[in-house]
């Protein structure tokens, strides 16, 4: 390579395709999403040029280089390092249809003296729009280079390599100057100062570039360092900045000077655009009109329950051919297993093991792929934005951040990365709300366990009186609990040990836009695959071990029993009896060995704890090995009910084999009412390590999670409790 590594930093607003237009240039599967604040942590990729070889950096959009959220600071940590060299240029994104708004933060990256290349993404759209920029005019009131493209088209992204080409052989500053006025320009040189001492330029920083790095710094510092959370700052910077008053007694008006600095900024940005864009006055935009109806705060949120019915009906209609033709291949494949080994412990093991295990875990494939293909779906189409706005009003009456919503929605998938994405909430505390409450979204781990008992105790077909499937309403019912349980943790939380005060709104409406095939079957094959990687191997490895638990120690005495009755049946002379008293023994030593196994043991010992909530002590144990990960219900319970299960295949599905399960009296063990309390438990319950260990991540601290374990498990309980003893006083089984 003839040259050296050269670092690229991606930066822009949120929503303006940075992580497209990254995926784009480097050929990486990055998640994009039609939604601000999907990108929050940094992510690197190459891009070659010719023989040059750039190291691109994509971190999270920001509105502007505040920091006053976790995701700012990635940011602004990646654009103006105060500790060593950083990025050699920057890749600054604009939305080419919403230049007034995303030019202001490219201003800010440009004062700092870091050579910059301006690209106008989304050129196709705002063209459709009739909007036309002239990009040499741009480039010449900016003073850097400007080039239009379409991250989805592939437009213009040739000249955007030559560009950057270009810039990094021979790198140069922007021209713009702010216009500042005697007293904002003395305050900012006092802070200079100050910043030469704390964070001194890093060595190959001269001159020009020095000054405006300097100069950038000292500006943010005036603007961003208050008494809040901005963590990392010197002593000696903060005091400055506290001193430096922001009140300007001399001027005759009263507008604080970090007022007029902005003004300064938002003053080059209006010359910039009235230089280079002409926009189309078209009327009412079609967009709108729908908007008009979508963000109605009626009509609005009615759209929106019709949208989540007919998710729910399509969700449960259209996977069911296939989880029937994966049940029936892993029944065949256990027969395989059976024929095939010798009869003992590892045939057992395989087959009721190791095959019904993973087989369990496959069948739900579908729906998760189905779920996570709607959320992308409704995603990337824009129509998610619109949700969240009319939820807005709903979060507030919580207490919660509109920017609340992507975390909680991201939470139906999985709560780890929502976790994560709860670094776009400024407030510390509304941040720690949001991340305690978001674990009772309904997420896709779940969604098997759901699955399962719908299908044991409302079997397809069963119709209620407004048509639609008794299964759909009561999985979409676990949902709607979900969603009202996590809002009204939030409320509590945010009345008691979380006091504050409520935050403002600061969310912008994306365009409709058709979403992009590619993304839409990376996203839905990502999460499947994750949930098959993640369900997989955890399911193997308890499978085993549970197996075990539940088949050791044996009662010797009676397995010599019960192996003499079996030599003395194997002699008998007609085939169909012999089977029939075969098939007895091989029932009945299934359960001895459970009995007397020490999982069966100690399911005993807890059996009294849960039969209030309706539950055996073969379900104690499917609740405490999915305390490991919930999904691993499904495994276990086919393994606990499978030692005991008949071998007659017309009844073999693990569904099946649940629905005539019995309780030790002989009455069904799964009635709906039990199926509902199961359902319940596991909506409330924290049974999930990973989401323990990424909130003590994010939050820094023990306590919280622990909390979080406490207060959920303390509400499943009696939440389920509530459930099976008021629906028994009603009359129900
Ligand atoms: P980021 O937040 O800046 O990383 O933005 P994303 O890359 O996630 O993109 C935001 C949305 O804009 C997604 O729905 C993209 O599919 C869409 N998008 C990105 N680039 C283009 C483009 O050039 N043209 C059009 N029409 N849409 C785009
Ligand atoms: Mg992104």
């Amino acid at each position: 390579m003839s040259h050296e590594r050269k670092r690229v930093v991606v930066a822009g607003n949120p929503n303006a395709g940075k992580t497209s237009l990254f995926n784009a240039l480097t050929g990486s599967n990055a998640r994009t999403g039609n939604y601000p604040g999907i990108t929050v942590d940094r992510r690197t990729g190459t891009l070659a040029i010719g023989s040059r070889s750039v190291e691109l950096i994509d971190v999270p959009g920001t509105y502007a280089l505040t920091a006053r959220s976790a995701e700012e600071q990635v940011a602004i940590d990646e654009i103006l390092p105060n500790d060593r060299v950083g990025p050699d240029a920057a890749l600054f994104v604009a939305d080419a249809g919403a230049l007034s708004r995303h030019l202001y933060l490219a201003t800010q990256i440009l004062e700092s003296g870091l050579p910059t290349l301006l690209c106008l993404n989304m050129i196709d759209e705002a063209r459709a729009l009739g909007t036309r920029i002239d990009t040499d005019a741009m480039s010449r009131e900016l003073g850097v280079p400007v080039v239009a493209v379409s991250a989805r088209t592939g437009e213009g992204l040739p000249a955007l390599k030559d560009a950057l080409d270009r810039l990094l052989e021979a790198p140069s500053s922007s021209t713009i100057e702010l216009a500042l006025d005697d007293t904002l320009r003395e305050r900012l040189s006092t802070l200079e100062k100050v910043i030469d001492e704390v964070w001194p330029a890093p060595r190959g920083f001269d001159g020009k570039r020095r000054d405006a790095r300097r100069a950038a710094l000292a500006r943010w510092a005036f603007l961003s360092i208050g008494d809040d959370e901005l963590t990392n700052v010197p002593v000696a910077l903060r005091t400055a900045v506290l001193q430096a008053d922001r009140e300007d007694a001399s001027s005759a008006t009263d507008v604080p000077l970090d007022e007029r600095l902005v003004t300064a900024r938002y003053a080059i940005v209006d010359r910039v655009v009235a230089a280079s864009v002409t926009k189309a006055d078209k009327t009412t935009r079609a967009s709108e009109r729908i908007d008009a109806v979508l963000t109605h705060p009626v009509w609005g949120l009615g759209a929106f329950a019709v949208v989540m019915a007919a998710l729910f009906q399509a969700l449960f209609a259209w996977s069911e051919p296939l989880v029937g033709a994966i049940e029936t291949a892993v029944a065949w494949l256990q027969d395989l297993a059976r024929s095939a080994l010798p009869e003992g412990p590892l045939a057992e093991l395989i087959a009721d093991g190791v095959i019904a295990g993973v087989g369990n875990v496959v069948v739900f494939v579908p729906q998760i792929a189905l779920l996570s293909l709607f959320i992308v779906v409704l995603e990337d189409s824009g129509y998610l934005a619109r949700v969240a706005f009319v939820i807005d009003r709903v979060m507030r009456g919580v207490g919660l951040h509109g920017r609340a919503f992507v975390p909680l929605l991201s939470g139906f998938a999985c709560a780890v990365p929502a976790v994560m994405a709860t670094r776009t909430i400024e407030s510390r505390r509304d941040r720690l709300v949001t991340m305690l409450a978001l674990p009772l979204m309904s997420c896709s781990a779940r969604l098997p366990v759901y699955a399962l008992v719908v299908a044991i105790v409302f079997p397809p077909g069963t119709r209620t009186s407004i048509g639609l499937e008794a299964g759909a309403i009561a999985l979409l019912a676990m949902y709607a609990l979900s969603v009202t349980a996590t809002l009204a943790a939030a409320a509590v939380m945010k009345r008691t040990v979380l006091k504050g005060a409520p935050p403002a709104l600061l969310l912008e409406l994306p365009p409709y836009r058709l979403p992009q095939i590619t993304n839409v079957l990376r996203t839905v094959a990502d999460r499947t695959w994750q949930f098959l990687a993640n369900a997989g191997t955890m399911i193997a490895a308890i499978t085993i071990v549970l197996w075990a638990l539940l088949s050791f120690p044996r009662d010797e005495v009676r397995e010599a029993a019960l192996d003499a009755r079996a030599e003395v049946a194997s002699a008998i002379a007609s085939e169909g009896e012999r089977d029939e008293a075969l098939t007895a023994i091989d029932h009945e030593r299934a359960e001895a060995r459970m009995e007397n196994s020490l999982g069966g043991r100690f399911g005993r010992v807890m059996e009294p704890a849960i039969e209030p909530l309706g539950f055996d002590w073969k379900i104690g144990i499917g609740l405490l090995a999915s305390f490991a990960a919930r999904e691993v219900l499904v495994g276990t319970l086919g393994i606990v009910y499978g030692v005991g299960g008949e071998a007659d295949e017309t009844n073999d599905t693990l569904r099946e084999r649940l629905r005539a399960a019995r309780r030790d009296d002989g009455s069904v063990l799964f009635t709906p009412l039990t199926g509902v309390s199961l359902m319940v438990f596991f909506v409330l319950a924290a049974q999930c390590m990973s989401t323990l260990a990424a909130v003590k991540r994010e939050s820094g601290t023990w306590r919280w999670p622990l909390f979080m374990l406490v207060y959920m498990n303390v509400l499943a309980y009696v939440a389920s409790l509530i459930v099976y003893q008021g629906g028994r006083l009603l009359g129900f089984v």
